[in-house]
């Protein structure tokens, strides 16, 4: 044994699926070690479900599976599930009151396929409730601290798996991204994650937040990371998610070396405007110094419509929340009010004790803008405009072949830093465009900005160009070591 199990945390999942392929390390032993470390680190908050027998189970079934030299990509690789995928073994809530005790009887395509793959799985991660939020503060279960300042929010709705993953508690996490769920939390705590074209992952067994949207990703310590989970992640699901494209599974990896030289990088004039903080500008002008003398060209591009993505976002995901979270209702899942006088009142007794503030919010906008009388003024316009941002980006890759620019306007803010959810809203400003356009787009650690708190770029692509995203990615970290920092005491 040449690899003490005292610096396992400091492994990324490439390195660590290669020692466990090497026999180097057992899979058991690397299981035990994060779960120790979870318990050890439980004051950030990111883990809702633990359970040690079965995790234990599973490194021992990876172990069997390595011996016989059968071992997938990801064998013995420990992981963890933002707790919006259903899983058999473990609870799903959701971050909902609303799914206290909930067992599903099956799990979500995205975690089947990372169990094929080999995968251990060390538990579930605390998340805003139903996926809507900006600072995992909505979350039923408490919120999450950002390992790099506990007094700072980790970002949301995927802010446990962030956390998580910055903390070395798990060397990579799943996340979903609706409007940025993904790509923020990864901003706010110095880590990479990518949310792929809409349709690259199977929506099956996610809990719905708004389906035209929500999208599987991974979250993890580096480019090449992302790649791998996100190779397993992917593929056709047709029988479960008739919005999965009809595209064969990908290697992403295959494609992360490529040459950066001639590459053009659009730089949205509407992404460095006022509202951008100078201590996040700086970091991002840095980081296109870098990718510059990497061999790309930077081009000016503009997406007129990005101030648009705000109201359109909080109408469209609103109007498909308040359907989708309709199945909540004391019968079929979870929670059910104790003391109630008819079944209507059970409905109603459960519905408002159930759902959080945010979530009541989005339910009776949703509501709101699909009634007879503002579906046209409302929900039918937003969906035009929807189309028109898209169309923005189809403009703008007229003249580049990704684009860069800020994940958020500024870092990670206090916990409770925000009292008005507007502020929350206003801050998704960067990922909500290439979330309605359905693009894939990624965040990579570039720095640090105001309290030493990393900042994040985002990358943006046109469909299907998860491979370029990543390789882009994959050169900045080779030439750079943003993605290698790590929090005080971790
Ligand atoms: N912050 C956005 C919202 O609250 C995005 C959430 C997400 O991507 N799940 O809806």
């Amino acid at each position: 044994m040449t690899q003490t199990s005292s610096d396992l945390h400091d492994l990324t999942v490439a390195q660590l699926a290669t020692l466990l392929r090497e026999r180097k390390v057992s899979a058991l032993e690397t299981a035990q070690y994060f779960l120790s470390r979870a318990a050890a680190h439980a004051e950030l908050g990111t883990f809702l479900d633990l359970q040690p027998d079965t995790t234990l189970a599973q490194a021992r079934a990876a172990d069997a599976r390595l011996a016989a030299g059968n071992a997938g990509p990801l064998t013995g690789v420990p992981l963890a599930h933002k707790d919006i995928f259903v899983t058999r073994d473990f609870a799903t809530t959701a971050g909902s009151k609303m799914l206290q005790g909930y067992r599903s009887p099956f799990d979500a395509t995205v975690v089947a396929r990372l169990a094929e793959a080999g995968a251990v799985t060390l538990g579930k991660l605390n998340c805003d409730e139903f996926a809507m939020g900006s600072a995992t503060e909505n979350s039923a279960y408490g919120p999450v601290k950002n390992p790099w300042d506990t007094s700072c929010i980790p970002g949301g709705s995927s802010g446990g798996s962030a956390a998580a993953v910055a903390a070395r508690l798990t060397p990579a996490a799943t996340g979903t991204d609706t409007g940025g769920s993904i790509r923020q939390p990864a901003s706010f705590c110095g880590v990479t994650g990518i949310k792929p074209t809409y349709g690259r992952a199977s929506r099956y067994g996610m809990v719905a937040f708004a389906s035209s949207l929500d999208q599987a990703g991974p979250l993890a310590r580096s480019a090449e990371d992302c790649a791998l989970m996100l190779s397993a992640m992917c593929g056709p699901d047709p029988d479960r998610d008739s919005t999965s494209l009809d595209m064969p599974a990908e290697d992403f990896t295959r494609s992360l070396n490529t040459d950066l030289a001639g590459l053009r990088i659009g730089i949205p004039a509407e992404f460095f405007g006022e509202g951008l903080a100078p201590d996040v500008r700086a970091a991002i002008d840095a980081a296109l110094k870098v990718l510059e003398q990497l061999g790309a060209r930077l081009v000016p591009i503009s997406l007129p419509r990005t101030e648009l993505s705000i109201p359109v976002y909080y109408i469209i995901a609103p109007a498909e929340a308040s359907s989708n979270l309709s199945r909540f209702d004391g019968v079929k899942f979870g929670f059910r009010a104790k003391q109630y006088t008819d079944l209507n009142d059970m409905y109603l007794q459960t519905r408002a004790q159930g759902f959080g503030d945010e979530v009541k919010r989005r339910i009776m906008i949703g509501t709101y803008v699909l009634s007879h009388g503002y579906y046209d003024a409302y929900y039918l316009q937003a969906q035009k405009i929807r189309r028109m941002i898209a169309d923005d980006f189809q403009q703008a890759f007229k003249q580049c072949d990704v684009i860069a620019g800020p994940v958020t306007p500024t870092v990670a803010w206090k916990l409770g830093g925000h009292s008005d959810p507007l502020a929350d809203y206003l801050a998704d400003i960067f990922t909500l465009p290439g979330s309605l356009a359905g693009l894939p787009g990624m965040s990579l650690p570039v720095g640090f900005g105001a309290g030493k708190m990393p900042v994040g770029m985002q990358l943006i692509g046109n469909y299907l160009s998860e491979s370029r995203l990543l390789n882009v990615a994959h050169r900045f970290q080779q030439a750079t070591d943003w993605h290698t920092a790590k929090p005080q005491g971790i």
